[in-house]
C-alpha cells in the first residue's frame, strides 16, 4: 500500500511537471491568435440560442456577449475557456475561482448578490411556461395546481413557482434538457424558466410542432455577469464593454443571430437595458 502510495505521488509530481512545461511554452509560443492563458467563461451548454455546445463548437447569446465582453477586458478570443455552468453550481463557480466569469442567463438577485458581483444586465427576459403542443389547460401559473412541473435547482424560476404557487408538484432537476425530455415523454406536465431558453426548446427540430410556449411572462428576468464578490473594477469594464456591444450594434446583431431563429420576440420596452451602477 505504502509503495503504491508513493509510486502515485511520483506519478502525480511528474504529471504536475509536464502540465507547467505544458503551459509555460504556450506561453512563449503564442499560438492561436492569444497570450496563451486561459481566461474561463462559465455558460450553459445545453440551452440552444443561448449556450450550446455541439462537439468543440460553442453558439448562442451568451457566447456571443461573453466573447464580445471578454475581448473588450484583454482577452482574445483563442484564449476563451467554456467551462459547463449548471444554475446551481454558478456562485460556487465563481467564489472558487474555477471561472472568471459566467455569462450563463444569470439573473441579478439580491440574495446571488450577497456571494457574487454583476455587471450588466446586458438582457431583461420573463419566466414562462413551455408545454406540449395540444395542451390548453395550462395558460400560465394560475393553472398550475395539481398539475407536474419541472425546472432546475439553484434557478429563480423554481424559486418563484415555489413562492407564487404552493399546490403545484415541483420536480427539479440539475438542467433544462432534463425537463424538456420529461416533458416530452409526459412525466411532467410543464416546464418553467426564462422565456427565451424555452423559446430555444420548442425551435429545435426534433421538438417543432410538439412543444409550445405559453407566452404570458410572469417575472423579470436581469441577465448579469457574474464576478467574483466585490471586483469592482471588473464589473466597471465589463459595464463598458456591454455599453459599448449594444451602442456598436454588436448586440442587436447578436440577438437576431441567436434568438431570431426561434422566432423570439424580444421585448423592446426593457431590451436592451441600462446597467446598474457597480457596488
Ligand atoms: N435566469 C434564471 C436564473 O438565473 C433562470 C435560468 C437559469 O437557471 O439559468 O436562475
Amino acid at each position: 500500500m505504502k509503495v503504491r502510495q508513493i509510486g502515485a505521488v511520483a506519478a502525480a509530481s511528474v504529471l504536475a511537471l509536464s502540465l507547467t512545461a505544458c503551459s509555460d511554452s504556450a506561453k512563449d509560443g503564442g499560438t492561436g491568435g492569444g497570450s496563451g492563458k486561459a481566461f474561463k467563461v462559465g455558460i450553459k451548454f445545453d440551452q440552444p440560442g443561448l449556450g450550446l455546445k455541439e462537439g468543440s463548437k460553442y453558439t448562442g447569446f451568451d457566447v456571443d456577449v461573453a466573447t464580445y465582453v471578454a475581448k473588450e477586458l484583454g482577452h482574445a478570443a483563442g484564449d476563451i475557456q467554456f467551462v459547463q455552468a449548471p444554475s446551481a453550481q454558478r456562485e460556487t463557480l465563481i467564489s472558487t475561482g474555477q471561472v472568471d466569469m459566467v455569462v450563463a442567463t444569470y439573473s441579478i438577485t439580491d440574495k446571488r448578490k450577497a456571494q457574487v458581483s454583476f455587471g450588466g444586465p446586458y438582457f431583461i427576459a420573463g419566466q414562462d411556461l413551455l408545454v406540449r403542443a395540444d395542451d390548453t389547460a395550462i395558460k400560465g401559473p394560475d393553472s398550475l395546481t395539481g398539475k407536474k412541473l419541472c425546472s432546475v435547482t439553484g434557478s429563480t424560476s423554481a424559486q418563484n413557482v415555489k413562492d407564487k404557487v404552493p399546490g403545484v408538484q415541483l420536480q427539479e432537476f440539475g438542467t433544462y434538457s432534463e425537463c424538456v425530455t420529461a416533458l416530452v415523454s409526459k412525466g411532467v406536465d410543464a416546464l418553467t424558466t426564462d422565456n427565451t431558453i424555452l423559446a430555444g426548446y420548442a425551435a429545435q427540430d426534433q421538438y417543432k410542432g410538439k412543444l409550445k410556449v405559453v407566452g404570458a411572462p410572469f417575472s423579470e428576468e436581469r441577465y448579469g455577469i457574474g464576478l467574483k464578490k466585490g471586483d469592482k473594477a471588473t464589473c466597471e469594464k465589463v459595464n463598458t464593454a456591454i455599453a459599448k456591444m449594444i451602442s456598436s450594434g454588436e448586440w442587436q446583431k447578436a440577438v437576431d443571430t441567436n434568438l431570431g431563429p426561434a422566432g423570439f420576440k424580444v421585448d423592446a420596452a426593457t431590451n436592451p437595458p441600462k446597467q446598474d451602477a457597480c457596488a
